[in-house]
């Protein structure tokens, strides 16, 4: 596992000032490299539609593409096993919770009738495909998101700059950030600015051989989850070290 470090690049600490906290749908936090890598998928969508091209989405069919983000990249396993030298969110000032909220859908009745040329006398809202649903949205309710990363600061600012709102329900005024600050860490180790979060524990998942060599760590213990992004994506499992929460 070794670091491979372009020019210009440094570990450094980024912070979002947050309104209220964030949603989100798994135990730990937002990635860095996630959060980069879909605003790059957003701006050359947006180049495509403005040039009347296509812009192919993700197929769970096909391995997508490494986008070239401004992270230097840890050499993991030596294989197909590397990632980018960034943690996900780690909660700073938190409000002990946990905070969980509920939202409710029941499909537009008027809606189907419109869609439907054969709707039966009764959709049902308790039972079947179209039944009316209470989902539990858990929530990180914080003051301050921090990441820490080995990469580019002024590239990493620009892309996180047009951010205003990270995770889950963004639409229903979720995880709203009020500013991004970027501090450059010159003097930190890149190795842990690469892995771990500020309270020394695992800060991202990472392939097993990440941690040879480097003492005792707290992780979130092993599983089947993505290295890099799209992490949702099946190509991207693999068995790693988890986050620890
Ligand atoms: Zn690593």
């Amino acid at each position: 596992m070794t670091l491979q470090i372009a020019a210009g690049m440094m570990p450094m600490v980024i912070r979002a000032r947050m309104a209220a906290g964030v949603a989100h749908a798994v135990p730990w936090g937002i990635s860095l490299d996630g959060l980069l890598a879909s605003e790059i998928r957003e701006n050359t969508k947006a180049a495509a539609r403005a040039a009347g091209a296509d812009y192919p989405p993700y197929s769970p069919d096909t391995v997508p593409e490494d986008l070239g983000l401004p992270l230097a990249r840890c050499t993991g396993d030596g294989a197909d096993g590397w990632h980018w030298a960034a943690t996900f969110a780690y909660p700073e000032d938190e409000v002990p919770g946990p905070h969980v909220q509920y939202w409710s859908a029941r499909p537009d009745q008027q809606a189907l009738d419109q869609m439907s040329a054969e709707l039966p006398a009764l959709v049902s809202e308790r039972q079947g495909r179209y039944r009316s649903r209470v989902m539990p949205l858990p929530l990180t309710v914080c003051r301050h998101l921090v990441w820490r990363a080995v990469g580019d600061p002024a590239a990493v600012a620009e892309l996180l700059a047009p951010i205003v709102s990270i995770g889950k329900k963004r639409g229903a005024g979720h995880g709203h950030v009020l500013s991004w600050e970027i501090t450059e860490e010159l003097a930190a180790d890149r190795w842990e600015f690469a892995h771990l979060h500020p309270d020394g524990s695992l800060g991202r998942t990472a392939p097993p051989a990440c941690l040879h060599d480097v003492g005792d760590v707290r992780t979130g213990g092993e599983g089947e989850m993505g290295l890099r992004p799209p992490y949702m994506h099946p190509a991207r499992r693999s068995r790693v070290l988890l986050p620890a929460i």
